[in-house]
């Protein structure tokens, strides 16, 4: 059934997002500081709204995409009284854990229901509609939500109450850090013994090191052809977002007196390296600044 949806925060990701809406029949009203965005959207189908609380008047649902948990409190904060009682808000975001408490916390405080349903795929997923979900909230949101998560993307997964999602988000991204970092130290471990990345991949891949960062994201160029190492690392998964992930998930850790200590140096490692090459490089580019050892470019 076609829904009045209001989306706000039209970015990389946002943007494709509310154009896979409009493409399945719903009417969606979109809202970004940036007004290049907006007129990007508006090519979508979407229609454009001079703010994102007249946005949210008469939406069914809210649905916002924006960089991170002081963003979508302040939208928060901004719109939860300019909306219908009972309205669903799904904030696709990736933000701290707490905040997304707290986000469902003064959303039902204003009488709205709420859900945080972050994603992984990246600008790619968003466009062709592959993105997987995690969803953190009550099951009825969750089932009300569902339809509308399974037009942008092909998995969703109700990952249990408030701020469920987020977790489930940087776990998976904690490992994915990790794992990166540890592929690509035994490259650079078996260069220095004379192994060839081939010899190394065709072993690992199918043996007990076989993971997504070597099989599917190898960091270094040749065995796999459309990996982002084979077009000088242009992203892909950019390293300046598993930076993000991984301070989020290092917040978390420190937060619940959880012994992360690889999780901690996976994300000390990934700041640095983001700080050099920001949202340039695809995070698989780490590899780099290991063989360097000195943190350096090459
Ligand atoms: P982006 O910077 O391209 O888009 C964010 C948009 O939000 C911007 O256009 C900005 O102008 C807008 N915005 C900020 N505050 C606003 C406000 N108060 N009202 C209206 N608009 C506002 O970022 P993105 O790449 O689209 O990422 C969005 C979120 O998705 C982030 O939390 C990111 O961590 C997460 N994410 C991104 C990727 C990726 O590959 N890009 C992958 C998974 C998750």
């Amino acid at each position: 059934m076609s829904k009045t949806v209001a989306f706000i925060g039209l970015g990389h990701m946002g943007g494709p997002m509310a154009g896979n809406l409009v493409k399945a029949g719903h009417h969606v009203l979109g809202h970004d500081l940036v007004p290049a965005a907006v007129e990007t959207a508006t090519g979508t189908g979407v229609g454009p709204a001079s703010s994102a609380a007249r946005a949210v008047a008469e939406a069914e649902v809210v649905i916002s995409m924006l960089p991170a948990g002081r963003h979508v409190l302040g939208l928060y904060d901004d719109i939860l009284a300019a909306a219908r009682p009972g309205t669903l808000f799904v904030d696709c975001s990736t933000i701290d854990v707490a905040d997304a408490r707290m986000a469902h916390e003064r959303a039902a405080a204003a009488g709205m229901r709420c859900l945080d349903a972050p994603v992984s795929g990246g600008v790619i997923g968003a466009e062709a509609a592959t993105l997987t979900f995690m969803a953190g909230g009550g099951e009825n949101e969750f089932t009300e939500a569902r339809p509308l998560l399974e037009v942008m993307g092909k998995k969703a997964v109700h990952c249990g109450g408030p701020g469920a999602g987020q977790a489930a988000k940087i776990c998976n991204n904690m490992i994915l850090g990790i794992s990166m970092i540890a592929v690509s130290e035994a490259f650079v471990l078996g260069e220095s013994l004379g192994l060839s990345h081939q010899a190394l991949y065709d072993v690992a891949s199918t043996a007990s090191g076989q993971c997504w960062a070597l099989s599917v994201n190898c960091p270094v160029p040749g065995p796999v052809p459309a990996s982002p190492a084979n077009c000088d690392y242009r992203p892909g998964f950019a390293a300046s977002l598993m930076a993000k992930d991984l301070g989020l998930a290092a917040n978390a850790a420190r937060a619940g007196g959880v012994r992360a200590e690889l999780g901690l140096r996976a994300a000390e490692l990934y700041a640095a390296y983001a700080e050099q090459v920001g949202a340039a490089e695809d995070f698989s580019g780490i590899v780099r600044t290991i063989r360097n050892h000195d943190g350096g470019r090459p």
